[in-house]
């Protein structure tokens, strides 16, 4: 092969040596304007048909990878701006993205412990401080770190089938109507994975909620027993820990006795605010998480950590080795013995990103009470926002936020209707890019929704939030 081939040049180390400095310094760069040019934009939006037509010029022009990544970058929404309040990614701690940038070089594939000797040692090492301080009691708890919430959850429902479905579903298919209780707040993906599991839209009882959006625990016992008189066997009841669009902590004590109670599996969908369990001032919101059989913990949303990173924590570790029960004979002799290190027996996944190293860097640079800290003051920062907007009387606030999730919308006296208005607001705030925020229905109506994620928003952007919305409404009347 000549020198120059192609493939030789894809792996050639002085390439990627000078052009791994570029990129570094291009990111820092960005950095560095994001945290002190607070007109640098959040997001320069272009609508899809546009951006389709950027790309598809860029991909049949000679443009040089550098102009590709600087394209790439001014063409992302920037999760690091103080104005970034939108969904609940995190704002990732740099150290984590450089783990991240030696996890796709290595490419270690972790499903089997050669594949990730590293990777599955140090997964072991985050997953039992988390069980730790959910109040697992080591030794008999173990948990593992999956591609996000969502692929999560549906693996502790798999588990939850498992564990009290009166016949095996994995080997005879179903042979009862198996149900999950749920609020009717809970994330989406609860609904997908029931629907995955079989069981149907009959199978997802929703359960209301009451004024502060959390599961209405009066009426959870009637439900139950309607589903009962219907046929229906019940496995599982899920708490959110907290729920998305409001951000509530459902009851979980009060869930744990109702499923110790009638024999179920008691599920946390924490993948937003099992976060808590790391901070003092608000781990009371998760009271009794210690109870539940298992417990999903995004790290890629209050952890710092670059999406997707999460724990799926078990009270028993033996529930995390019998959800898959599958021979796979070129990764393990026997799926039998329940080794901690390939990862793979209890995973959805096979090959699996190297996502421990990410997290340990975190926390082997500034120690757990980074997090204890990003937490809190997040969590500060909605009561913060809530007072605000409590103390304006063109603005309502739709609940007391428990977590760093803030509801509310414009109410002042504008020709359009309220949602219209909302809607207006919304839209221009992001395609000027200034702030970017989301919007979420509750009751039928629209509201304005933030998610504080950055550490380095501050009052003053709140206010600046609240200043420009009033700005953008003024001009609509
Ligand atoms: C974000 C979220 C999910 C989904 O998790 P992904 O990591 O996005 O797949 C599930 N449940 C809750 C409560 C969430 O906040």
């Amino acid at each position: 092969m000549p020198k120059s081939s192609a493939l030789e040049k894809a792996s050639d180390p002085s390439d990627f040596r000078e052009l791994g400095h570029f990129v570094v310094d291009m990111l820092a760069d960005h950095l560095e304007k994001t945290q002190t040019d607070i007109n640098y934009p959040v997001l320069s939006y272009r609508d899809p048909e546009d951006e389709l037509s950027f790309w598809q010029q860029d991909f049949s022009s000679d443009s040089d990878i550098k102009d590709v990544f600087q394209y790439i970058l001014e063409h992302s929404i920037n999760v690091h701006h103080p104005r970034y309040m939108g969904h609940q990614v995190a704002v990732p701690a740099l150290v984590s993205g450089l783990a991240g940038l030696i996890s796709d070089v290595l490419s270690n594939g972790t499903g089997v412990y050669e594949m990730g000797m590293a990777a599955n040692a140090i997964e072991k090492v985050v997953t039992d401080d988390v069980a730790k301080k959910i109040g697992y009691s080591i030794g008999d708890a173990s948990g593992f770190l999956t591609s996000g919430g969502t692929l999560a959850n549906l693996t502790a429902l798999l588990a939850a089938r498992k564990a009290k479905a009166p016949s095996s579903v994995w080997e005879q298919g179903h042979q009862e109507k198996l149900a999950v209780l749920v609020s009717e707040e809970a994330h989406y993906c609860i609904d997908r994975a029931a629907r995955i599991l079989g069981l149907g839209s009959e199978g997802i009882i929703k359960i209301p909620v009451d004024d502060q959006y959390k599961i209405n625990t009066s009426v959870l016992e009637s439900y139950y027993n309607k589903a009962i008189s219907e046929g229906l066997h019940v496995i599982a009841v899920v708490g959110c820990a907290c729920s998305t669009a409001t951000g509530s902590y459902d009851d979980l004590n009060f869930l744990a006795d109702f499923a110790e109670e009638h024999n179920l599996w008691f599920h946390v969908d924490g993948a937003h605010g099992a976060a808590v369990v790391f901070s003092e001032k608000y781990k009371h919101l998760v009271d009794g998480i210690s109870r539940a059989d298992s417990v999903v913990i995004d790290f890629h949303k209050m952890l710092m950590t670059p999406a997707l990173n999460t724990g799926l924590i078990f009270k028993k570790a033996e529930d995390a080795y019998q959800t898959f029960e599958q021979k796979a004979q070129y990764l393990w002799d026997s799926q039998q013995t329940k080794e901690w290190y390939n990862s793979g027996k209890r995973t959805f996944e096979c090959t699996k990103l190297m996502m421990s190293i990410k997290i340990y860097a975190i926390l082997k640079s500034f120690g757990e009470k980074v997090f204890k800290q990003n937490i809190e003051y997040l969590y500060d920062l909605a009561s913060t926002f809530a007072k605000l907007i409590k103390e304006r009387p063109n603005f309502e606030l739709a609940i007391m936020p428990e977590a760093n999730i803030v509801n509310f919308r414009y109410r002042g006296v504008v020709a359009l209707d309220t949602n219209a208005v909302n809607g207006e607001i919304r839209e221009k705030l992001i395609t000027s890019g200034t702030f970017y925020i989301v919007q979420t229905r509750i009751g039928g109506e629209l509201y304005l929704r933030t998610t504080f994620m950055n550490p380095l928003t501050q009052e003053s952007d709140l206010l600046a939030l609240l200043a420009e919305i009033e700005h953008i409404a003024k001009a609509l009347s």
